[in-house]
């Protein structure tokens, strides 16, 4: 593994990291998809593999609708 490649910061996930978003947008999401993060406290970025992305990027845009049927 070349320094560059980071891993996937998903409890127990061992796969490359294939995106990076923010630990904010993150948090909450990952929650809600049942999963933990194996981060420390001061990290702002939470990297994740294709797979756990994917599954974030399905919970970020339910949450963006809850947003968008309570503001209208
Ligand atoms: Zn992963």
């Amino acid at each position: 593994m070349s320094p560059k490649e980071k891993q996937c910061n998903v409890e127990n996930c061992s796969n490359l990291s294939k995106k990076t978003v923010s630990r904010e947008k993150a948090g909450s999401a990952m929650k809600q998809a049942g999963l933990n993060l194996d981060i420390r406290d001061k990290v702002t970025k939470v990297h994740l593999c294709a797979e756990h992305y994917r599954k974030i990027k399905k919970q970020l845009k339910k949450d963006r609708e809850i947003e968008r049927l309570r503001w209208g």
